[in-house]
């Protein structure tokens, strides 16, 4: 049996400590939310009663089915203080940040050959970004400072007059460090350069006012705030002109062919409204949460040699996240005696499967010993004190059971 088979079965091995529970405290949310019930209850109809190509507006359920969309359209818009036209629907972040950034750059081919980046972006902007470059582009991947925060110097001294975009995220997914994005937005007006902002995990979570922040294009996902998954949008500037990277029947303006989903769109209009609304008061209560989770790590009892440091910048962070390094431990023992009394992340979904550390957290110069042995804890609706006192009691158990030697 290979050792992936092994883990993979060993994570559905009844637990062993506390059987009388179902389930696990789910600290994850930076990876995806549950999809809230009112969400599931507005999507209802469009599966299969309201279920017309919204494309097809010659017919009576057509019509109703793009008067839902339109709708959404609307609903999506005012929440982020931005005019319906300005709305891509898309299947989602990831394909939002391909098309803005392949779309921008496509599209001013003969403006400039040079973007701009971070190390401690997401894949679907870094990656895009590689491509570009094995098509010709130069991109400059910037570095970040030792708290995650990109330094608006290196930025200010990297553009050059063939910079055509530059891109940076709002929230960090592993280390919910946020960037400064109206300072960015504003050196790159200054500059002239598009300025794109992967928003997957500011969205729903922040204030939202676009034409406050001054952005160009920016990517959203429904399934990081309440949403299903499968739905996101990319807003962009008016008069800002994308290349298609979807052709086909032209919907969306002609930015982005296939048909339109209206049950995923009313369902991330939906979930975006509940998110706003009570974003201020979430945002409160899952802080002290995460700082009653900081402060109990504080008080665990270490092993000789084993120190816990944090990830990213307490002033500028996601509220409701919590990364972790625990160094002197082994990173693949710590998760492992973890992952059957919890659920969280190791720093990034993406890293956990290709057991490479953390491409976010070594380049804010973590060893890669301490990448593998971070934790990170993504607070939610659901998360209540228990889970955060259960959390930390399995915490405990696993230092002992992970420290080397
Ligand atoms: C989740 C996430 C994405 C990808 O979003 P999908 O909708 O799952 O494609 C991109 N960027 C960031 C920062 C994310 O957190």
């Amino acid at each position: 049996m290979s050792p992936d088979l092994r883990l993979h079965r060993d994570m559905f091995a009844p637990l062993p400590t506390s059987p009388s529970r179902q389930t696990i405290p789910y600290l994850d949310h930076n990876a995806t939310t549950p999809c809230d019930p009112a969400v599931v209850e507005a999507m209802a109809p469009y599966w299969s009663q309201q279920f017309a190509n919204p494309s097809q507006r010659g017919h009576r359920p057509g019509l109703v089915a793009a008067m839902a969309v339109d709708q959404a359209r609307q609903t999506v818009a005012d929440a982020l203080g931005v005019a319906p036209s300005q709305v891509i629907f898309t299947s989602g972040a990831t394909e939002a940040n391909n098309l803005a950034i392949k779309g921008l750059c496509e599209q001013r081919l003969g403006h400039g050959r040079h973007l701009v980046t971070v190390a401690t972006e997401h894949a679907a902007v870094l990656e895009p970004c590689r491509y570009l470059e094995r098509l010709g582009f130069a991109v400059t991947v910037l570095p970040v400072r030792p708290d995650g925060r990109l330094a608006l110097e290196a930025l200010t001294a990297t553009l050059q007059p063939d910079t055509v975009l530059v891109s940076v995220m709002a929230a960090n997914n592993e280390t919910g460090v946020l960037q400064d994005v109206e300072a960015i937005a504003a050196l790159c007006r200054e500059r002239q350069v598009a300025y794109h902002c992967d928003a997957a995990q500011a969205c729903g979570h922040l204030p939202m006012d676009l034409t406050g922040w001054g952005v160009d294009l920016l990517s959203l996902s429904g399934h990081k705030f309440y949403g299903p998954k499968g739905v996101g949008a990319l807003v962009v500037r008016p008069g800002l002109v994308l290349a298609p990277q979807l052709h086909g029947g032209g919907q969306e303006g002609g930015h982005r062919s296939g048909t339109l989903s209206p049950p995923l769109i009313v369902g991330l209009a939906k979930a975006l409204t509940l998110a706003l609304q009570d974003q201020k008061e979430r945002g409160q209560r899952l802080q002290a949460l995460r700082d009653r989770l900081w402060h109990g790590f504080n008080g665990l009892q270490f092993p000789p040699g084993v120190e816990l440091l944090r990830n990213g910048c307490p002033p500028h962070s996601l509220p409701h996240t919590l990364s972790v390094a625990v160094r002197g431990v082994d990173g693949a023992r710590l998760h492992g005696q973890l992952r059957r009394r919890v659920a969280l992340s190791s720093g990034s979904s993406c890293s956990s499967t290709s057991g490479k550390p953390s491409h976010v957290l070594r380049a804010m110069g973590r060893s890669a010993a301490e990448a593998a042995a971070s934790l990170r804890f993504g607070l939610g609706r659901g998360t209540t004190a228990a889970d955060i006192d259960q959390a930390l009691a399995a915490v405990q158990e696993a230092l002992e059971l992970a420290a080397y030697g």
